[in-house]
């Protein structure tokens, strides 16, 4: 746990990040969590899991932009992708972090970038998922969100289930039958803020699972964890829904064993596809998430 801290706490330093990419981490390590640099690393991931009936959910790599300049580029980097979806005809939605739209320095324009990106998706069938980041940007990550909700029904929100303010926050959009990814929340975040022992999250995340079938329309469970996924299921049958009211969302390059399983039973899974050259943050968030990671991880860099 403590060294979990630790790693969130280096996935922001600059310092350390210099360090590890440019050190002898080994690529297989990167590799193992991330589809690769470009785009097209991506489409050919997500084609080899569309052809064993799983999703993608395509993410472009980076953990917010300080210019408009960098915001732009972003905007231009995530139309190139879904122009890409439609010419590959791939099975998947687009999932895109506000701060790279410029959202900590320019919110009107973060607004407008989101509604481009929303429309453009939607005139090819699909969807984008917004994701949540730090605490900070909360607030105002919900009110883009429930400002194009209106405009865009498809439109999704990632849900962290540790902030002590998401119960709240949901009851607040039940008019909007919000579309939710639930997730437990991967950031470092102080204890008034966000719940920290594992066993109050999870009974978090089964209530908040319970208010989505109940309230909500169309809920990703977005985890690997077994338990909360079977008590999604209890849930659905709870609510007279079958398999395909909702989706079961994971990670690439973690319980594929798990996402193949669920796509052969009949679910709708879905596997998030990150991509790009600033794979530092991300990965230092997963090997946060499990200390064996962190051991391959370590070996890695001592090239052993
Ligand atoms: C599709 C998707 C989208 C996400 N989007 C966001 C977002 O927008 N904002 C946000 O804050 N967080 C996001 N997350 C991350 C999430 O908040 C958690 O940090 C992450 O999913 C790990 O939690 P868990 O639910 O799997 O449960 P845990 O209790 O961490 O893990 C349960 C079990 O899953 C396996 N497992 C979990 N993590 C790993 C790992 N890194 N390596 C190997 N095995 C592992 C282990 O078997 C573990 O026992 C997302 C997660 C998913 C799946």
């Amino acid at each position: 746990m403590v060294l979990g801290r630790v790693l969130l706490w280096a996935a922001e330093k600059k310092r350390v990040q210099k360090l590890v990419t440019e050190g002898k981490l080994s690529r297989p390590v990167v590799r193992r969590f991330i589809a690769g640099d470009t785009l097209e690393d991506a489409i050919a991931v997500i084609k080899d899991l569309n052809a064993r009936g799983i999703g993608g959910i395509l993410d472009l790599l980076g953990d917010g932009v300080e210019d408009p300049s960098g915001a732009e580029a972003a905007f231009d980097e995530y139309l190139t992708s879904i122009r890409r979806i439609e010419e590959t005809k791939i099975d998947t939605t687009v999932s895109i972090k506000l701060t790279q739209l410029g959202l900590a320095f320019d919110k009107g324009a973060c607004i407008d970038y989101v509604r481009r990106l929303a429309a453009e998706a939607q005139a090819i069938g699909t969807y984008v998922e917004i994701d949540m980041e730090q605490s900070e940007y909360v607030a105002d990550t919900l009110d883009i969100y429930k400002h194009l909700k209106v405009d865009f029904d498809d439109l999704h929100i990632a849900m962290q289930v540790y902030l002590r303010r998401t119960p709240g926050d949901l009851e607040e959009m039940v008019d909007l039958a919000p579309k939710v990814r639930l997730v437990k929340g991967a950031y470092i975040e102080a204890e008034e803020i966000a719940l920290q022992k594992k066993k109050e999250i999870d009974a978090q995340y089964r209530f908040l699972t319970a208010w989505l079938f109940e309230k909500g329309s169309d809920p990703a469970i977005a985890t690997h964890d077994s338990h909360l996924i079977a008590h999604a299921g209890r849930c659905a049958v709870n609510s007279d829904k079958g398999k395909s009211s909702y989706e079961i969302q994971m990670l690439y390059g973690i319980r594929r064993d798990l996402q193949e399983q669920l796509a052969s039973d009949g679910y709708r899974v879905r596997t998030y596809v990150p991509f790009g050259s600033a794979w530092y943050p991300y990965l230092m968030r997963r090997m946060a998430e499990r200390p064996a990671n962190l051991r391959f991880f370590l070996r890695s860099l001592v090239g052993k």
